[in-house]
């Protein structure tokens, strides 16, 4: 198992210190703040969408490896899903970070299992969902800021 722990911390830091579509998207369909104030984790997300699919994701902004290695994460697996697929991976990483794994296959996990270890710290939950919950609210369209308070 600590082998398996250390590859998923080095997926972990190689997306903190090389995030995935990590940019300002100046004709984003939406554009969301996230924040976390336990953390001081800040992301604005964009998103680019065609009808019901999520053409492009990408992010800015700060804050602790958890959150950016995520938010990063979030953004290459959720990039072409549609709407749907993207609420039930959010669904699907939830359970995951709040220990709650149970039934859920590899295949399902995919790369969001290197967040597995989060379950052990609970006050991390938050870093890990902030840019979940912050693409929700940009695919809902309902919010224009996000905070996990
Ligand atoms: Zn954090």
């Amino acid at each position: 198992m600590s082998d398996l722990r250390e590859l998923y911390q080095q997926v972990i830091l190689d997306h903190n210190k090389n995030p995935r579509n990590f940019h300002a998207m100046p004709d984003a369909s939406r554009t969301v703040d996230g924040y976390n104030p336990l953390c001081g984790d800040h992301y604005t997300i964009f998103l680019r969408l065609d009808g019901e699919t999520i053409r492009e994701v990408s992010f800015t902004g700060s804050g602790c490896a958890i959150s950016k290695a995520s938010a990063s994460v979030m953004s290459s697996t959720v990039k072409g899903k549609s709407k749907e697929e993207a609420g039930q991976l959010f669904d699907t990483f939830h359970r995951l970070v709040t220990g709650d794994a149970s039934g859920l296959s590899a295949a399902e996990l995919g790369r969001l299992a290197a967040f597995s270890g989060v379950s052990e710290f609970p006050a991390r939950v938050k870093c890990a969902t902030l840019a979940w919950h912050t693409l929700r609210s940009a695919l809902e369209g309902t919010e224009e800021k996000v905070s996990t308070e």
